[in-house]
C-alpha cells in the first residue's frame, strides 16, 4: 500500500528514524501465531485452502507473498510489545490487524497482531495486558479471540454505525454516534482511560491507532480534526508515560481521500511518540 512507503519516507524526511530504532522485522514464529489462531485455520491460510467465500471475506486475493507479508507484520507487532514490555515505545509503520479472528480471515486482517502480541507477553510472563483500539472501526476480532480472558483488558472506542456489524463485546465498548467531533471524542477518551488505568493497572500497553477517526476520511463517520488525532495520540501516550509502562503501537486504518493527509496524521503517533519517551 502506497501509505506505508510515504510514511516510511516522511519520517527518514523529518528525522524521526534517527531517534528511533529502525528495524526490519522476520517472519513470525508459528508457536506465536498458534497462541491466538487455531492450527486449522493457520494451515488453510498457509496451504492457500480458502474457499471462494472466505477469501472474499477477507478482501484479499490469496498469494504466498501475500502470507508472507502478514507474518512480517504479525513479528513486527510482537516486537513492539516486548519492547513495550521493558517500559519503551514500539511502532509498528503497518498492523492494527483487529477484524481476523480466530478462525477466519476479514475485512483485511487475516492474522491478528494485537491479540498475537498480548498472547506472547503472557506467555512472557505479563499478567495484565490493556489493548486501546481507537481505530474508528470496532475490534471485532480481537474481542472474540480474547473473550473474556481476565488477563487481557480490551478498550474499543469507535463509531457506532461504522463496519463491522457485528461486534462482539470487548471488556469496554465505546461507540459513537456520526460526526463525533475533537471536544466529545477527547472527554470521552480521557475519561476512560483514567478509570482503566485506576481499576485494571496495566504492565503494559498495545495501541491499535488507526487515523480513520479523521472527518476527511472516506469510511469512518466521525469528525475529528488532524489536530484533534494527535491529541488523542498525546493522551494515550503520557497516560502510559504517567502510568510507567510502555506501548506498542500498530498503524491500522486510514482512508482520507488525500493520501497526504494519512501520512500526516500516521506521522504525527511517530512524532509524538518520540516526544513523549524522550
Ligand atoms: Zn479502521
Amino acid at each position: 500500500m502506497v501509505k506505508y512507503e510515504l510514511l516510511a519516507e516522511q519520517l527518514k524526511i523529518e528525522g524521526i528514524v534517527e531517534d528511533l530504532e529502525w528495524v526490519r522485522p522476520d517472519v513470525i514464529h508459528t508457536e506465536a501465531i498458534h497462541r491466538a489462531h487455531s492450527p486449522s485455520y493457520v494451515e488453510t491460510l498457509e496451504g492457500g485452502l480458502w474457499t471462494k467465500q472466505e477469501e472474499r471475506q477477507s478482501g484479499f486475493p490469496w498469494s504466498a507473498e501475500l502470507i508472507h507479508r502478514e507474518k512480517v507484520i504479525m513479528e513486527g507487532t510482537r516486537m513492539c510489545a516486548q519492547w513495550a514490555a521493558q517500559g519503551k515505545v514500539g511502532l509498528n509503520i503497518a498492523g492494527g490487524t483487529h477484524h481476523a479472528y480466530r478462525d477466519h480471515a476479514e475485512g483485511f486482517c487475516l492474522l491478528n497482531d494485537l491479540a498475537i502480541a498480548a498472547y506472547d507477553l503472557i506467555d512472557s510472563g505479563l499478567e495484565r495486558i490493556l489493548i486501546v483500539d481507537l481505530d474508528v472501526h470496532h475490534g471485532n476480532g480481537t474481542a472474540e479471540i480474547v473473550g473474556q480472558d481476565p488477563r487481557i483488558f480490551t478498550f474499543s472506542m469507535h463509531g457506532a454505525k461504522n463496519y463491522p456489524m457485528k461486534k462482539p463485546p470487548s471488556t469496554l465498548d465505546i461507540a459513537l454516534p456520526d460526526q463525533t467531533g475533537d471536544g466529545d471524542y477527547l472527554a470521552l477518551l480521557d475519561d476512560a482511560l483514567n478509570t482503566i488505568f485506576t481499576s485494571f493497572r496495566p504492565q503494559v500497553a498495545l495501541f491499535q491507532c488507526g487515523v480513520d477517526v479523521l472527518v476527511s476520511d472516506k469510511l469512518g463517520r466521525l469528525s475529528l480534526s488532524l489536530q484533534g488525532c494527535a491529541q488523542r495520540d498525546h493522551m494515550v501516550f503520557s497516560a502510559c508515560k504517567d502510568a510507567g509502562i510502555g506501548v506498542a503501537c500498530a498503524m491500522g486504518g486510514g482512508y482520507s481521500k488525500d493520501v497526504n493527509t494519512i501520512v500526516k496524521a500516521h506521522t504525527n503517533t511517530f512524532r509524538i511518540a518520540r516526544d513523549v519517551w524522550t
